[in-house]
């Protein structure tokens, strides 16, 4: 109470805020505040309540720009001073309901329950939490408001569990500078302590063998977070295969065949909160091939798959730099995870809207027409012929088709290398462009990123590592 009261008073001495903006170190102490959320609801209703407010350790976030230059998610956090409403942070992310929302079940009303927790810089006086959703048409439209003392003493001071061991796998300077990049361990046991230790050095060297993670090397800090479990790797429920593990993970999330998430979601940020970082990834101790990846929130991998390095390097794409899939599926002309007619987010896909600005126009090749035409419909009409030969059995007419799809390659070899717009992209075969042939965002034979995305990926370096190109 006392310390609203300061700030109010403060807030009404002349000359207090409005001469100047004040930095990061008048409106914030360094350190970490972290929200606890659940979110209940189905496609139509949500309710987003605050469960636990805790103090972390030190904030490895950027300390400028504070108010979010990305606008990715479809969900944003912004803190207003209490006393005078000015903003003071803000940051997009998005969440395990947010991708409920637009399974089926949810749009049948049925209504679940997801955990998710977000951190924001610990503010020097009272603030207002809002939390906005993205509507329809991807404007912000507050669903949770909230006021938060610092000093009350609800708030949870705990120290972070020191029974969890920490691996400082790779240190390039002071959080606040860096890319403070977490591995948390799941489905490790006791024993697992070591094969961790090296998973995450393996990891680290996929990373850092893409660009541009690659140049930009120095500008991270890789650390891991060690909790065994009781048993290894995670549950399968299409296997009947459940396993007691510390996050909880599991295959089939949302009825999908490969998909991996953890529900976990505060205990997950409870353990990482053992070291400072800006993004999770969280490795499982698993043969098996799948993953997923949350923007803001956290990228999952098994590690000993022999396409996990793959899985990882996508799913990263996602938690980390807010990438979209730029894959699709020719039997799906339009979807609901993009509304027709509304820009998508990302930096890598596009609606087309306004095809004199592109929004990675200044990357495009010289001479490319946009939209960029490639053979679409004959590779997919030849591959729809080669799945019928393939079930038919016909050898002979599979061969054949692989040679004419082969050809066509060939005869349009030019365009492997350009920026442009080609149609097909974020699971959608009509309406959505993304900006190359090849990506690790789609399936492709290249084994790295189209130009677009790696800038997209450098932006986000640049901005956690306090750098300029
Ligand atoms: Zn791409």
């Amino acid at each position: 109470m006392r310390a609203r009261l300061i700030a109010i008073l403060l807030a009404l001495l002349p000359c207090a805020a409005a001469a100047h903006t004040p930095g990061f170190d008048a409106d914030f102490t360094g350190e970490t505040m972290r929200l606890g959320l659940y979110q209940v609801g189905d496609a139509r209703d949500e309710l987003v309540t605050l469960h636990e407010v805790h103090r972390d350790g030190q904030w490895a976030g950027p300390r400028s720009p504070l108010l979010d230059p990305f606008g990715y998610g479809r969900y944003a956090v912004t803190l207003l001073d209490a006393a005078t409403r000015r903003p003071l942070y803000s940051r997009g992310f998005d969440t395990m309901f947010g991708e409920y929302r637009t399974t089926g079940p949810a749009l049948e009303g049925k209504k679940r329950v997801f955990e998710r927790a977000v951190r924001v810089p610990w503010p020097r006086r009272p603030v207002i939490v809002e939390i906005a959703r993205r509507d329809a048409k991807n404007v912000l439209q507050t669903i949770f408001t909230t006021t938060i003392d610092p000093s009350d003493y609800h708030v949870i001071r705990e120290a972070p569990d020191p029974r969890d061991w920490v691996y400082e796998a790779m240190r390039n300077g002071e959080p606040g500078d860096k890319v403070d990049l977490v591995f948390v361990a799941e489905g490790y046991t006791a024993e697992d302590r070591d094969k961790f230790k090296a998973d995450v050095d393996r990891v680290t060297g996929w990373l850092f063998s893409y660009e541009p993670y690659r140049h930009l090397k120095t500008s991270f800090n890789v650390s891991g977070v060690f909790r065994p479990s009781a048993e290894r790797a995670m549950d399968e429920p299409r296997q009947n295969v459940y396993r007691k593990t510390t996050l909880g993970a599991s295959f089939n999330t949302f009825d999908t065949d490969r998909y991996m998430l953890v529900e976990n979601n505060h205990r997950l940020r409870e353990i990482a909160a053992r070291v400072p970082y800006d993004t999770l990834v969280i490795l499982v101790n698993s043969t098996r091939y799948g993953g997923g990846g949350i923007y803001g929130d956290y990228c999952i991998t098994t590690v000993d798959h022999a396409r996990s390095k793959e899985v990882f390097i996508h799913e990263f794409g996602h938690s980390f730099a807010g990438l979209a899939d730029e894959y699709y599926s020719s039997d799906v002309a339009y979807n609901d995870f993009y509304p027709k007619g509304v820009e998508p987010l990302e930096p890598n896909i596009t609606a087309l809207l306004d095809p004199a600005n592109l929004k990675w126009k200044d990357l495009v090749t010289p001479g490319v027409p946009i939209p960029t035409p490639y053979g679409k419909e004959e590779r997919e009409a030849l591959q729809a012929e080669r799945r019928k030969a393939q079930q038919a059995g016909d050898e002979a007419a599979v061969k054949a088709l692989a040679s004419r799809l082969a050809e066509l390659d060939e005869r349009l070899a030019s365009l492997r290398d350009v920026v442009g717009a080609f149609e097909g992209a974020g699971y959608a075969s009509k309406g959505l462009y993304r900006p190359a042939w090849y990506c690790l965002m789609i399936s492709s034979p290249r084994d790295e990123f189209c130009p677009v995305c790696r800038r997209a990926i450098e932006r986000m370096v640049r901005h956690y590592a306090n750098t300029s190109p």
